[in-house]
């Protein structure tokens, strides 16, 4: 059954972040062509719906006002349950971040339905929308339908690749005027961890380190590895309570779920709560010189070796082929 699916982009810095046009593929499944609709939701966000359309939303609504600039639970929810009480949906779709993760569930108890969160797949199947998730950590796989309700899932980044960008696709964008009021918390300040580079969740490859990179400055190779590949850099927990780096950069359990296309760990012995924020990594590669680290067992590539000699030649060898391609 066709449905209308509502999705949401999210724009940070007027940039979208990927995440957005996975929602829109995911969509797309759910909707069973059915329509797409868009909301983006911001102090100054317009500029953003052009692509949300090339990438295969069918409409889109803004939301504009100076009081959403930034994130806030109660501002955000206005918004979107303003769009929801105009367009009825039969689906909503939210990208698995941070923002997803906090304003999911509230919506979903306002809305009285219920909610999947985290999906890496969404497949038609014997006439329902399934979506699987995983579950203990990333050691298995559990598929979850809807049986009531508005079908609504968060998704997680970079597991639904987006459709393709077509640039002669046109759809409407209207505005929303949303009266946001009563926000029980206001945001007077974003400080920014200093973390340069490629945003750790979105990235297609993450060079992380470990306790065995030793110090800050032994993070520097690593450093350099992720420039060469266009990389993010990650770390276990073991490095960032050594201080060698920033908590910002903690993979697992208790830190940011990644699922890059390849992860490097390096000088990472591959304990339980690191894999479960990794494991699921498309092609993993560890470095590690103990030949009987755990990091071994679900890596697709081993190398044996001290971190501080394979580093620096990989960059080498990478910057190579660059220079020759
Ligand atoms: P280590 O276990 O000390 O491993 C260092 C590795 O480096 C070793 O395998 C060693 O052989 C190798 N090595 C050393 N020198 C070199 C060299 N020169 N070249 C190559 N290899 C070298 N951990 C996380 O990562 N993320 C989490 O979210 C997380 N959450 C947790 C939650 C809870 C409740 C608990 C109890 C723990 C959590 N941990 C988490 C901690 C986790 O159990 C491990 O302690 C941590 O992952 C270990 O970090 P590590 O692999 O960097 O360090």
């Amino acid at each position: 059954m066709s449905k209308k699916v509502l999705v949401l982009g999210e724009v940070r810095d007027h940039t979208l972040r990927n995440v957005s046009f996975e929602t829109i593929a995911a969509g797309k499944i759910a909707a069973e062509g059915g329509e797409i609709v868009a909301v983006l939701v911001g102090d100054s966000v317009k500029d953003s719906a052009e692509a949300m359309i090339h990438y295969g939303a069918d409409r889109v609504i803004t939301v504009e006002n100076e009081k959403l600039k930034d994130y806030t639970p109660d501002g955000y929810s206005q918004a979107l349950l303003a769009v929801i009480d105009q367009e009825k949906p039969e689906g909503i779709i939210f990208g698995h971040t941070a923002l997803g993760k906090d304003l999911s569930p509230k919506l979903a108890a306002k809305l009285n339905t219920g909610l999947i969160s985290d999906a890496t797949y969404v497949e038609e199947a014997g006439g329902n929308i399934v979506f699987t998730r995983p579950i203990y950590s990333g050691k298995a796989f559990e598929k979850k339908i809807i049986t009531d309700g508005i079908l609504f899932a968060t998704i997680r980044p970079n597991n639904i690749p987006p459709l393709e960008k077509d640039e002669s696709r046109t759809g409407d964008v209207t505005s929303l005027d949303v009266d946001v009021k009563d926000l029980r918390t206001i945001v007077k300040e974003v400080i920014r961890k200093a973390t340069e580079g490629v945003d750790l969740a979105e990235a297609k490859i993450i060079v992380a380190g470990g306790r065995g990179v030793k110090s800050s400055e032994g993070f520097e190779p690593l450093k350099q590895l992720a420039d060469v590949l266009g990389a993010a850099v990650g770390a276990s927990r073991g490095a960032c309570d050594a201080d060698y780096c920033d908590y910002s950069l903690q993979i697992g359990q208790t830190g940011k779920v990644v699922t890059p296309d390849l992860y490097i760990a390096c000088g990472i012995s591959g304990a339980i709560q690191h894999l479960a924020g990794m494991s699921n990594s498309k092609v993993i590669v560890a470095i590690n010189k103990d030949p009987e680290a755990n990091i071994f067992k679900v890596a697709d590539y081993g190398i044996v070796g001290d971190l501080f000699a394979v580093v620096p030649l990989l960059a080498e060898e990478f910057k190579k082929m660059q220079v020759h391609s």
